[in-house]
């Protein structure tokens, strides 16, 4: 079967291989992937930043059907279509696995890093861990889902944000963009958004935020603070340390600041506004298995809508230069059913 390797000289590329997989052991199924986005993450992977693997597979935003299960699968069964996160699989056992932190889990496997990924027309899922996609969804934008959205609605619960509460994002990118339509669809929040890119911030706008901020244009935390007294909670996913200090000042009393983004660095945090504003800081990393369960649910309940365009394979080489250029709006997901 084909399937996107990382190079031995790990460049940044990918190769297109023939592989063949191994047979499948207990617990395991086999799926035939029908589309697989491709995301920042891998081009990490590919250029071995977490870490070289040549000959891995990358991919962890893939959809496909259920092809095969071994015998000892009760949960799944073929012709099930499921998702492949980089949340790959987790220990099952530690302190994080037992209480509803599994992403934390010391012992995790990423899809596409420290396994073989979905961007390929086969993958070997472990059945315990592979999240069924409802029928109702459209599969292309579940791959978005499956990375970017699920980030996102963790990280806007990791923040406790209730109906009716100040939320800000920070960046209106393909992050930044689902977070605001699931703070406004699914949270019932006021959104606040900030970026640098008029354009971006319209389409912020256009998905239901309240209050939009050109950060070259206004002093942002200032501005947040006079007209609705500091939000409650900030997700911040624009990938600059100077946006989490700004951030953070733009916080109420109490409030909380999530951070997604990764820019290298530390972040600035005042003490003084800390102690005295009872402020919280928190990071938050893509999302368990229930987190992908629900926010597939609001995927087929069309209360977000990731913006996705399918391609070739053959072209990912292509694909991975334009988003290299910033020249790429939404995500673009191989298609494998062709
Ligand atoms: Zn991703
Ligand atoms: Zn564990």
């Amino acid at each position: 079967m084909k399937a996107a390797v990382v190079r031995d000289n790990s460049d940044g590329y990918v190769d297109i291989k023939d592989v063949n997989l191994r047979e499948i052991n207990n617990g395991e199924a086999l799926v035939d992937v029908e589309y697989c986005g491709l995301c920042h993450t891998d081009l990490h992977v590919a250029s071995g930043d977490f870490g070289k693997v040549p000959g891995r597979i990358i991919g962890h935003e893939g959809v496909g059907r259920v092809s095969k299960v071994a015998e000892d699968v009760t949960n799944l069964k073929i012709g099930d279509r499921v998702s492949i996160a980089w949340f790959f699989k987790g220990c099952g056992h530690c302190e994080y696995c037992l209480t509803g932190r599994e992403t934390l889990c010391r012992n995790v496997e990423n899809a596409g890093f420290t396994m073989d990924g979905a961007m390929a027309e086969q993958v070997i899922v472990d059945a315990d861990y592979a999240v069924k996609v409802p029928d109702n969804l459209d599969p292309i934008e579940a791959t978005s889902l499956t990375c970017a959205g699920v980030t996102t609605y963790k990280a806007l619960k990791v923040g406790n944000l209730r109906p009716g509460q100040w939320n800000e994002v920070v960046g209106a990118g393909g992050l930044g963009n689902l977070a605001v339509q699931f703070a406004h669809n699914v949270f019932n929040a006021h959104v606040a958004v900030v970026d640098g890119n008029d354009e971006k911030l319209k389409a912020a706008k256009e998905n239901g935020a309240d209050l939009l901020i050109n950060r070259h244009d206004e002093d942002v935390a200032k501005t947040i603070q006079d007209k609705v007294g500091g939000v409650h909670s900030s997700v911040v996913t624009a990938v600059n340390k100077d946006a989490f200090t700004t951030a953070v000042n733009a916080l109420r009393p109490d409030g909380k600041l999530v951070a997604v983004a990764l820019p290298k660095g530390d972040m600035a945090l005042n003490i003084d506004k800390t102690v005295l504003d009872g402020i919280q800081v928190a990071g938050s990393l893509v999302g368990t298995r229930q987190d992908l369960t629900e926010t597939f649910q609001f995927g087929s309940e069309g209360k977000v809508k990731p913006i996705v365009q399918t391609c070739k394979l053959e072209d990912i080489n292509d694909i991975i230069d334009d988003m290299k250029n910033n020249k790429i709006v939404g995500r673009m997901v191989i298609d494998f059913t062709k």
